[in-house]
This record gives structure tokens, sequence and C-alpha cells, in this order.
């Protein structure tokens, strides 16, 4: 198996679970790196809350992908990195934290009752992001997809509540679960280290000369010379 190579270089011994993730990762980029060639800025207007996931994100930071990049170039290799980590996370539970596991088996099915799942199966690019644009005001939607996936929720009855001593049993294995995440996350940060180079290649070939170009269509377009004629609009100012 290719990820047992490198046994055989000077770098020393290294635990099954990091080799694995070295492979992860470096398909992550990969995959990225294969999407990145068909971004091109959005002509819609942007989100104003910041992202959670991407907004002082160590693994960006790894990545060398700082605030200079666009949210959308930032967002695909933050949620592809996030499957990793909530796939190893995934196995870890299900191997050593039997009641967290029952719970989330629990909620799965829970879940799947729902009629109506807008989150599910999105492309990496568009995972995590909100379902519905910024209301506009004095404009109100006459109905928002997170407002028809919440009344699906609604109509699937609540999982039995727990007790106190359950619910404190649960949290020591959710408070193991995250540690074992930082762990992972941590370990996915120094292996990221190492992709940089080709990651920020490829922002230079494909982000930066968009980027630019609409730099430089603004430029323009506030220097051209204003004409009251072409537009109404502005009388009065
Ligand atoms: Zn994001």
């Amino acid at each position: 198996m290719a990820q047992f190579r490198d046994l055989t270089q000077p770098a020393g011994y290294r635990c099954p679970v990091e080799r694995s993730l070295d492979t992860q990762v470096s398909q992550a980029v990969d995959a990225w790196l294969r999407w990145l060639p068909r971004w091109q800025p959005a002509t819609h207007r942007g989100r104003v809350a910041p992202c959670r996931l991407c907004l002082g994100s160590p693994v960006l930071s790894a990545a060398g992908l700082g605030a200079d990049v666009p949210h959308a170039v930032q967002h695909g290799l933050s949620v592809r990195v996030k499957t990793i980590v909530d796939r190893a996370v995934a196995d870890y539970t299900s191997r050593n934290l039997p009641m967290l596991q029952a719970e989330l088996d629990q909620q799965a099915a829970r879940n799947r009752a729902r009629s109506y799942r807008p989150a599910e199966d999105l492309d990496p690019e568009f995972e995590g992001l909100p379902l519905d644009p910024d209301p506009v005001p004095g404009a109100p939607f006459l109905f928002t997809l997170s407002g028809l996936a919440a009344e699906a929720d609604a109509d699937v009855p609540a999982l039995p509540p727990l007790t106190e001593e359950a619910k404190a049993a649960l949290r020591q294995e959710v408070g193991l679960a995250d540690d074992y995440a930082n762990m992972v996350g941590r370990e996915i940060c120094s292996v990221l280290l190492h992709h940089r180079l080709r990651i920020q290649t490829a922002v230079a070939e494909y982000v930066e000369p968009q980027i630019s170009a609409m730099l430089e269509e603004l430029t323009r377009s506030l220097d051209a010379p204003f004409d009251p004629g072409a537009d109404g609009g502005f009388d009065g100012l």
C-alpha cells in the first residue's frame, strides 16, 4: 500500500493514523486543486455574516490561504479538511465511545425521518453555508429554505430525554471526542504545511489574475467621465 512506503524514508517512525492522514490530506488538496480552475468571483451580493468554519481557521493559516483570498476559495478547502476530521472522529467514536455512538445513531435516524433536508448532499463548496441569502430590508421573503427545513424538523418527534446520569456520561464522551478532533486537526495542520507551495502556486495562477482584473475594471469605471445624460438616477445629488 502506498501509504506505507514512507517507512523506508529517514523521517522516522510515524503512527498509522498519521500516515493515513497524510494520504487523506493530500487527496483533499488534490480535489480542491481540480476544482479551483472553475472558481469565478461571485457576481451576487456576499453574505454579511462571517463563516464559522473559515474565520480564524488554523487549517487555512497552515495552508497559507489568508484573509486576502476570497472566501469561496477558502471554504472549498476548509470543508474538505473538515470532512477528514469528521471521518476520523466518527471512526474513533464508533470504536471507543459507545454512549455517544448510540446517541448519534438515534439522532441520525431522527434526521432521516425528516421530509425535507436541503443542507444534505451538497458540493463541498456549498456545504455549511447559509441556505438563504441575507434578507433585503423592506422586501421580506415569502418563504426560506431554512424555514421549510425547520418546519420539517418540527414534524418529527424529539428524542426521549436523557437521565442526569446518562447526560454526565455522554458529556464525558463528547469531551473525549473533542480532544481527539483537536489532535487530528493539529496533525492535519502540520501535514498541510507541506502542501503550501502547490496551494499558493494555484492561487497565483487561478485566483489572483481574476482579482486583478476585477480591480482594474473597478478603477476603469471610477475613472470614466461622468455623463449625466446616460442615467438620470444621479439627478439632485
Ligand atoms: Zn467558509
